[in-house]
């Protein structure tokens, strides 16, 4: 067996580690319930038995390099403190790393979750090819992530790669974060379900009433259902949710010019019916993308593609990530293999 690492994904619902070794392949996955009702020392102490007995399976046939975690929220990388964490609450300035270190008796990299999916892509997904690269995780929230010459970019404090709290509408509908309009309120699951319900309350959509009246994530599928049988309510839907990925994804090809940018979580599945207005959009908004866009003989010529064309070159791709749900297990297990210990 080749050196392997262990990895971290705590969500909300799921807790899941699994084993992955130094070139990728998966050795051993579990999942558990996180128990967030029970408390956060609940949760740790679950989550550390796990590891202990994954790391306890393995360690005689092989080296562990480390273990990394995925957690949902904005970490402090310097204290080890969760800072803000909607799925988390009792999480919140409660010094997470320092807990969990102590029960594993060995040091643990803690990192945002959206990171660490970004870093999965890049890793083994999507972005493979890539050393640069950003992603957009469209789930129960929108995260963002930035990988850098192979290395996520966490800013001055860790907080960086917050895409999903960018303003698309400026008197929009308000964020969990306190502002209004953030893209996160536009493109997650529950925003897809709030839309239809507004469409519903405005001129009684009957098909999206049915569709609607569920759990997010289940309800954000059936709309989608909805959208590809041809239902113009919910292909309406789904074209803002694409706009409102465009304007945001202009602004990151204008600032950062990035090879890739890839766009993962449950409601990346509706692609189909989204991505069509996110290219609209790029090509009006983004003379950076209209200058190295790929070329589509489809695409009508507007706004910032009519003043520049696409040249030779590096081509500016956006795509669909490739690793589903697993890309936070893999970018967790892959930290200790990129990290520096820190003692
Ligand atoms: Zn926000």
């Amino acid at each position: 067996m080749n050196r392997f690492s262990i990895g971290v994904d705590l969500g909300g619902t799921n807790l899941r580690i699994a084993a992955v070794d130094e070139h990728g392949a998966l050795v051993e996955k579990i999942t558990l319930g996180t128990k967030v009702s029970l408390g956060r020392d609940h949760v740790i102490a679950d989550m550390c038995d796990a590891i202990q007995r994954m790391s306890e399976k393995f360690k005689n046939s092989a080296p562990l390099l480390g273990i990394g975690i995925g957690v949902p929220g904005i970490i402090d990388m310097q204290t080890g403190l969760v800072r803000e964490s909607p799925n988390l609450p009792d999480w919140v300035d409660y010094p997470a790393r320092a807990a969990i270190e102590q029960c594993l008796k060995t040091v643990v990299i803690l990192e945002n979750d959206a990171n660490v999916a970004a870093l999965g892509e890049k890793w083994l997904g999507a972005a493979k090819d890539y050393d640069d690269m950003a992603m957009l995780t469209l789930g129960t929230g929108v995260g963002g992530g930035l990988v850098l010459g192979g290395a996520i970019w966490r800013g001055a404090n860790g907080m960086a790669g917050e895409f999903g709290h960018t303003t698309v509408e400026p008197d929009g509908h308000i964020c969990g974060c306190g502002n209004h309009g953030c893209l996160e309120q536009y493109a997650s699951a529950p925003a897809v379900v709030r839309l239809a319900r507004e469409a519903i309350a405005r001129n009684g959509a009957s098909a999206l009433a049915s569709a609607a009246h569920s759990a997010p994530e289940f309800s954000a599928t059936s709309l989608y259902q909805l959208a590809i049988q041809g239902d113009e309510d919910a292909r309406r839907i789904f074209r803002y949710v694409g706009r409102c990925l465009g304007i945001v994804l202009s602004s990151m090809v204008n600032s950062l010019n990035l090879p890739i940018y890839v766009i993962g979580g449950g409601v990346s599945s509706a692609w189909e019916a989204f991505s069509p207005a996110i290219y609209e959009e790029l090509r009006l908004r983004s003379m950076v993308y209209a200058a190295t866009a790929p070329p589509d003989p489809s695409a009508s010529h507007q706004g910032a593609s009519a003043h520049v064309k696409a040249g030779p070159g590096h081509k500016t791709i956006i795509t669909r990530a490739l690793l589903g749900t697993d890309a936070g297990l893999y970018g967790a297990a892959r930290l200790p293999m990129i990290t520096e210990a820190r003692r």
